[in-house]
């Protein structure tokens, strides 16, 4: 076993690999540009080299750098975690080459993979199943554009370099084409320096299944089950869960055994992933091979208690697998939930911030939370916006989704918007309990997911004036916070000053809505939303409980960034109050949807100045936070100038061009 490792990454990865090596008393070392000199990572590790400044390209993916750092420390190998330069062959190639072990698959093999459409060639020669499509050299645009048109629209263009959801585009008809083609080659250049595109029949209702499997240097290959990663947004994955729902013994063999064919067809060695389609007749696809630890890991680790970085550790200090095929078990089920500083009710665009309040909940047997952040961290531009993985585990899928879901409401987080209260209005939506997964989830069930339905506001506005107002009583009575007998702690209507009829604004559903409360003792009258609701309630610390109509019910009051977010049993609400005097402050401007939605750098200027233009013609792209965003004309009109030319730095919230709408 090595003595020292390097973790080549940062955040929740490079925790989690220093947690795995300090079990096993191998000593670490981890790196860190400027943005993260009191980063989690950094204290965590035994030693820490500096690698340079804050943006990726200067430091992360800076091979050079960071090979030296580990020659520096005498580490005997490196971890490159996910994402960097865990798939870069040419740093694995290097690090060979100066006598440090790089803990993953031999060079050819991460060569292989590396591109979609060569790693497609080398399957189908193992007899491994594929999606229908075009994976050749000729990248002639026209010839692309005829593949697409002799297999049939929806057709899904992927850049072969590509990875994360990174230079993707589904095309539905011959019109869309070439802007998509264009705007997937834009993306795959900046992201992988690259723009060769394959093209692949687009299914319309599979399953995204993939199996972890390991091999050893003598060769032997197993699989460790599989993992549902169907749920997605942007083709990017927000929950996963292992086993699959509803997979048969057979299939999961049947796929298993392929998966190892895949690997052992690139004599693999170490932890791989073989992301396969599953279509709703059960016919499955090879999809492509991440030659690397996943993000999604843990929920393997939790149904077959192994620990997966310790395989990875061991193998590649030329120990055997650690178990046969037979000795592997599967026990109970578990879920991931990805809980991300991003946006869901704005595309899910990612956010920045400081994390001013960080609580997760409490880790057991059941719930554990896979992070790198601490309380006051910084979510930046320069990285992934992701906060933490929190895992949880039961008997049954069942059991663990209700474990996912009380979890996912003892989450606190202040400070900056994030994702939780989505994840849990999605782990608690009917379809989602009964496992009608498909990569289509969150577009087809939106309004189920996103609360949008006029008898959800009905429920949940009550509820939330009922929430604010015991909010309200409790924290802004004299002497609230420091006697807790206090009169003025009293939720009912007898206190001196307060009006029996309260009237109050909610931003609730992305709307504002008058609610008039009207007091009597511990019964509470609500008109909200053209309905009179009675009910009864009492605040005692975050936990709410209320009475409507009969029906008893408990809920958690979480303060958020900007508001409120009531975690009910029937899903989460999320609102604020809206003071009379100040109106709505983040009404969006006139211009608002021509300006930068965050820091980024100006891609690529799409309109012609003084050109004329119709409504949601694209006119600029700009990339941020590592994916492309692309402003629209607002109406038809022109655009009189762009105030940024391409590979400019502009700020969130900049002015990005003059745009004069058409005379009605
Ligand atoms: P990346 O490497 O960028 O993550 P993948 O090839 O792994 O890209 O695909 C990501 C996701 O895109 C898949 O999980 C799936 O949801 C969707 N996807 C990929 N190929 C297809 C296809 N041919 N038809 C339908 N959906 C697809």
């Amino acid at each position: 076993m090595f003595n020292k490792i390097l973790i080549a990454n940062r955040g929740e990865i490079a925790c989690r690999v220093i947690k795995t090596a300090r079990r096993m008393g191998v000593a670490t070392v981890a790196v860190y540009s400027d943005a993260d000199r009191d980063a989690l990572h950094v204290r965590m590790a035994d030693e820490a080299i500096h690698i340079g400044p804050p943006p990726a390209r200067e430091s992360y993916l800076l091979g050079e750098r960071i090979l030296a750092a580990a020659l520096t420390t005498h580490a005997d190998a490196i971890h490159p975690g996910y994402g960097f330069l865990s798939e870069n062959a040419a740093f694995a190639r290097t690090c060979a080459e100066q006598g440090v072990v790089f803990i993953g698959p031999p060079t050819p093999a991460i060569e292989a993979m590396g591109s979609k459409s060569a790693a497609k060639r080398i399957m189908e020669e193992a007899g491994v199943p594929l999606v229908p499509g075009y994976h050749g050299d000729d990248q002639d645009p026209a010839l692309l554009r005829a593949c697409a048109e002799e297999m049939g629209y929806p057709v899904l263009l992927k850049a072969t370099a590509g990875g994360g959801g990174k230079g993707m585009r589904q095309v539905w008809s011959s019109e869309e084409f070439d802007e998509a083609l264009a705007a997937a080659r834009r993306e795959s250049l900046s992201s992988f320096g690259d723009d060769n595109m394959l093209v692949e029949k687009y299914l319309t209702k599979p399953r995204h299944v993939e199996f972890q499997v390991f091999c050893d240097n003598a060769g032997n290959g197993i699989y460790l089950a599989e993992r549902d990663c169907s749920v997605q947004r942007r083709h990017q994955k927000v929950i996963e869960e292992a086993p699959a729902p509803g997979m048969s013994d057979a299939l999961r063999q049947e796929m298993g055994d392929s998966a190892v064919k895949a690997a052992q067809a690139i004599d693999y060695r170490g932890a791989g992933t073989v992301e396969f389609l599953l279509d709703e007749d059960g016919t499955f696809y090879f999809m492509e091979m991440n030659t690397r630890l996943q993000v999604e890991h843990p929920v393997t680790e939790m149904i077959t208690g192994q620990d997966l970085v310790e395989w990875q550790l061991l193998i590649a200090s030329g120990e055997p697998l650690p178990l046969a095929q037979e000795e592997v078990r599967i026990h109970g089920h578990a879920f991931e939930a990805r809980i991300y500083a991003e946006d869901p009710d704005n595309d899910f665009l990612p956010v920045t911030g400081n994390l001013a309040f960080l609580q997760p909940p409490e880790e057991s047997t059941h719930v554990r939370v896979d992070t790198g952040v601490r309380q006051g961290d910084e979510i930046s531009v320069f990285y992934d916006p992701m906060i933490a993985k929190l895992i949880v585990w039961d008997e049954s899928r069942e059991r663990a989704l209700q474990r996912l879901a009380s979890a996912l409401a003892e989450y606190r987080i202040g400070g900056t918007v994030t994702n939780l209260d989505f994840l849990y209005n999605l782990a608690t939506s009917r379809p989602f309990v009964e496992a009608e997964v498909d990569t289509g989830f969150i577009d087809k069930h939106r309004e189920l997911i996103f609360h949008e339905r006029h008898q959800d506001l009905e429920r949940e506005l009550p509820l939330a004036a009922l929430a604010l107002l015991l909010y309200k009583q409790q924290h802004d009575g004299p002497g609230s916070s420091v006697d807790p007998w206090s009169p003025w702690r009293s939720s009912n209507a007898w206190r001196l000053n307060e009006p029996h009829t309260h009237r109050l604004t909610l931003h609730c559903h992305q709307q504002d809505h008058e609610i008039e409360v009207e007091q009597r003792h511990s019964l509470y009258i609500v008109h909200a939303a053209g309905r009179e609701t009675q009910l009864q309630g009492e605040l005692v610390g975050d936990i709410l409980h209320m009475e409507v109509e009969g029906h008893r019910q408990r809920g958690t009051l979480a303060r958020t960034h900007d508001g409120f977010t009531l975690y009910l049993p029937a899903g989460a609400c999320h609102f604020h109050e809206v003071l009379p005097d100040t109106g709505e402050a983040d009404a969006p401007g006139a211009g608002a949807g021509l300006a930068a939605p965050m820091n980024g750098t100006i891609v690529a200027l799409l309109a012609e100045v003084g050109g004329a233009v119709e409504a949601d013609t694209p006119l600029l792209v700009m990339e941020a936070m590592k994916m492309e965003h692309t402003i629209r004309a607002p109406t038809a009109g022109k655009v009189a100038s762009f105030f940024y030319q391409p590979g400019d730095l502009v700020d969130g919230g900049a002015e990005l061009l003059d745009f004069t709408a058409d005379e009605e």
